[in-house]
């Protein structure tokens, strides 16, 4: 796996653009807010893809003074953004008023409440692919149709790969929520649960639901 030239610094560049722009915010919008709290300073896997996708994303909330109502802090927050090159759209939500802004891929949400004196902001830059995929990340396959031993026949669920066809040997899936989940399918072994790796199985041991997946072993 290689990394892609420039991309981490351009993923960085995006970073620091956001952090300005939300520090900006908060410090104007909810000031005395703890800006320690604004975890903004590593970029997070957005996407379990192969290669991985990578994005500065955070949320954070802040309380706007008493003396500002919630109106004057949409109006304030959009014409922020505005004023600094950001696409701004205002929509309604239950009982509050969210305020997009769009840059060069990135997203800033503010939402303003009504009725209560919170502010949640969330920022995230796109996501962006900072290494090449691995290549051939499929390892060779244990048995071939040319290197089947005689009297056995390829394994019917790899296909004589010999590693777990569902997660392809990593043992772990994709995930939304959790990023990662354990492969249900060889339960994070690894190798394929039929064959155990071998990438063939003997004719002679085939129960006679597996001979099905054999149309060529009916005539014997
Ligand atoms: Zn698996
Ligand atoms: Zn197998």
């Amino acid at each position: 796996m290689g990394e892609i030239p420039g991309a981490r610094a351009e993923l960085d560049r995006l970073g620091r653009v956001l952090r300005t722009q939300v520090v900006a915010l908060i410090e104007q919008l909810t000031p005395g807010a703890d800006l320690m709290l604004l975890f903004l300073s590593e970029p997070t896997v957005s996407e379990w893809s192969e290669p991985a996708k990578y994005r500065y994303s955070t949320t954070f909330r802040g309380q706007r003074p008493e003396s500002v109502g919630a109106a004057d802090t949409v109006r304030r927050g959009a014409a922020m953004l505005a004023d600094a090159g950001w696409e701004v759209s205002e929509s309604r939500e239950v009982n509050r008023t969210l305020v997009t802004g769009y840059r060069d891929g990135s997203t800033i949400e503010l939402r303003v409440p009504d009725h209560t004196p919170t502010v949640l902001y969330s920022a995230s830059s796109p996501a962006l692919v900072l290494s090449t995929p691995q290549a051939d990340e499929q390892p060779d396959p244990s048995r071939t149709s040319d290197t089947v031993t005689a009297g056995y026949v390829l394994c019917y669920e790899c296909d004589g790969l010999g590693v777990c066809p569902e997660c392809g040997g990593r043992g772990w899936l994709p995930d939304a929520a959790a990023g990662q989940r354990k492969c249900p399918e060889c339960a994070g072994e690894r190798v394929c649960p039929i064959c155990r790796g071998a990438g063939q199985l003997a004719v002679s041991q085939l129960q006679p639901f597996q001979r099905g997946y054999y149309p060529e072993l009916r005539s014997e």
